[in-house]
Formats: C-alpha cells, sequence, structure tokens
C-alpha cells in the first residue's frame, strides 16, 4: 500500500518495535510491568490503602480511575478533577512513579496536567483510551497531540483488531509514538459466563503486527471473581495465558475492599490477593523468557516456517 511508508505505529518492512521510557520505567515488546488499583477512585483512604500496599510490594505503577464511563448514567462517574490532587501527593509518598488513568475528554488532559502542577509533579501519569472511546478520533488526537504522557490505548470491544490498531495509529500520526495497546476482551454472548471473550490470543499478531508493546486486562476481561476445580480464579489463569505469551503489562483491578468498591466490585482482587498474584505472574514470566531462549536455539539450528501477513 502506498501509505505503508507513513506509519508509526503498525509496522512496514524491517521496522522496530518503539521502545520508551516513562518515569524511569521501560516500556516496549520484551518489557514487563503490573499496574494495579483501583478501578475508581471512591475515598482517600482506598487510594492510602492500596498504595501503601504496592509499594510494601515493591510496585511503582498502578491504575486510578477519576472519570469513569459508565453503561447507565444512574452510576457513579468518578471524582473527576476534584481526586487528583490527593491522589497525586499519595502517590508521590508511596514512591508511585506512574498512574494509568483513563480520559474521556480532550479538557481531562489539561485537568490533570493542573493537578500535577499543583502538587509539584510527585508522579506520572499513563492516559488511558477506554473501549468506548477506541474510535473517538478527536480524542484520539488529542491525546496524539501531547507528549507529556505515554497513551494506553484499550481497543475496540466491537470492531475488528485491525480497526483497533489503526485507531492507535491516530494517536502517532498526531505526535506521539508512546502508545502500549490493551487487550481488554471482546462484547460478544459467546464469551458468558465471562463478561467478555478473552481475546489475548491476539497478542502475538499485535506484536507482529504493530510496534508496540502489549497490555493485557484480565479484570475486565473475565469480569468475577470465580475460580476453577484448582482453586486458582480464572483471572489468575487468563492473566497467565497473556504472560506466558510475552504480555508486556498487565492492568489489574484490586480494592482494599472489593464487596464495597464503587465500580466492578465483582471482579477487584483484595489488596490480600495481591502478592499472591504477582508471585503466580512472575512465575509465569520466567517461563515465557525461558521459551523465548529455547526458541532462539531451535531457530539458531532450524528452518522456520512462516507466512507472509500484511494488513495495509
Ligand atoms: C477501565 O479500565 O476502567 C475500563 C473502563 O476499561 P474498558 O475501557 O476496557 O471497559
Ligand atoms: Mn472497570
Amino acid at each position: 500500500m502506498t501509505f505503508a511508508k507513513q506509519l508509526r505505529v503498525l509496522k512496514p518492512a524491517c521496522a522496530v518495535p518503539h521502545t520508551f521510557t516513562y518515569q524511569e520505567q521501560l516500556f516496549s515488546q520484551d518489557s514487563f510491568a503490573i499496574f494495579a488499583g483501583l478501578c475508581a477512585v471512591d475515598t482517600r483512604a482506598s487510594v492510602e490503602k492500596t498504595m501503601r500496599c504496592l509499594a510494601s510490594l515493591g510496585l511503582t505503577c498502578t491504575r486510578m480511575g477519576a472519570y469513569k464511563p459508565r453503561t447507565t448514567p444512574y452510576e457513579f462517574q468518578g471524582h473527576g478533577a476534584s481526586c487528583l490532587p490527593y491522589v497525586f501527593e499519595l502517590a508521590g509518598k508511596y514512591g508511585i512513579k506512574i498512574i494509568a488513568m483513563e480520559v474521556t475528554h480532550d479538557r481531562q488532559i489539561a485537568e490533570i496536567q493542573q493537578a500535577l502542577e499543583q502538587t509539584g509533579h510527585p508522579t506520572g501519569v499513563m492516559l488511558q483510551i477506554g473501549t468506548r472511546n477506541a474510535q473517538n478520533y478527536e480524542l484520539l488526537n488529542s491525546v496524539g497531540k501531547q507528549t507529556d504522557f505515554p497513551v494506553l490505548y484499550k481497543r475496540g470491544f466491537g470492531i475488528t483488531l485491525e480497526e483497533s490498531v489503526l485507531a492507535a495509529e491516530y494517536i502517532a500520526k498526531s505526535g506521539n509514538q508512546n502508545i502500549i495497546f490493551c487487550l481488554r476482551g471482546v462484547k460478544t454472548l459467546l464469551g458468558q459466563p465471562h463478561r467478555n471473550l478473552v481475546d489475548f490470543a491476539h497478542l502475538p499478531v499485535v506484536k507482529r503486527q504493530s510496534k508496540m508493546p502489549v497490555c493485557i486486562d484480565p479484570s475486565h476481561s473475565v469480569g468475577n471473581l470465580l475460580s476453577a476445580p484448582d482453586k486458582i480464579l480464572d483471572i489468575f489463569h487468563i492473566a497467565a495465558s497473556g504472560v506466558i505469551m510475552g504480555a508486556n503489562m498487565i492492568l489489574l483491578d484490586v480494592h482494599p475492599d472489593p464487596k464495597h468498591a464503587c465500580v466492578d466490585s465483582e471482579q477487584a482482587l483484595s489488596l490480600e490477593t495481591l502478592p499472591w498474584f504477582i508471585e503466580d505472574m512472575m512465575l509465569v514470566r520466567e517461563t515465557y523468557l525461558k521459551r523465548t531462549r529455547l526458541n532462539q536455539l531451535h531457530t539458531a539450528t532450524k528452518h522456520v516456517q512462516t507466512n507472509e501477513e500484511t494488513w495495509v
């Protein structure tokens, strides 16, 4: 295709994956980070409990929703700009370097910048584009026009993978290439009883077709806290399936009192469960790295069969 050379996110032939560092944290198609935190900020106390727990586990990244796009307009919509100062101050207090935070309108980018300014930049922010805004091209251009913050782009839950990757291209074309692509499941009744049909099988496809690091969101994919007869929660099993394929980031809902979380209470892990989750994921990550070494051994000595696949 004639525009292939202009592509920033999709991989034209011979392109190398995009690597960037933000707040001393490296992001690439080889890196690995866990962003556990509140789906929605509810109280200062639960932000503090969560951040204290993350710090005790050596985690420096989190998720904190201030602007919540909800299916019904009668449910909690997030505290918005009013919670930003204490969220940022507490992040600074507990050594949290990056907060993934959804924005639903470009005015919120300025609100985040203002609150960071006001609090003396105690932390960094990764702007999240939610699945409901996956093709909101104006918003994509807005997060693309600024380079203060990297962008976590969540795939659209009702569009093709290619359409989502091309939507992420809008961000890059506007000027910001620091994008992480997040798989979070797609909406179809065939996914039941999970909240969404888990789409982590697309992880190697996104890595092959694009330059972006790939995140997985097991919480919004699975949407419940049920476990298999082996007593391992579906969220753990499904997160592990992404990590074993080389996921670069995990976005995870946790809450100090999951039953009383204002948003998505059915899927938040308790803070007591989080250390177990981390230990499990580190085990799987180690196995993934061993798999890549095994693969290097084999590909060095054998002919590997592969097909061409291009989207544009
Ligand atoms: C979220 O991560 O809080 C969220 C709303 O996710 P999604 O946009 O994937 O539904
Ligand atoms: Mn949620």
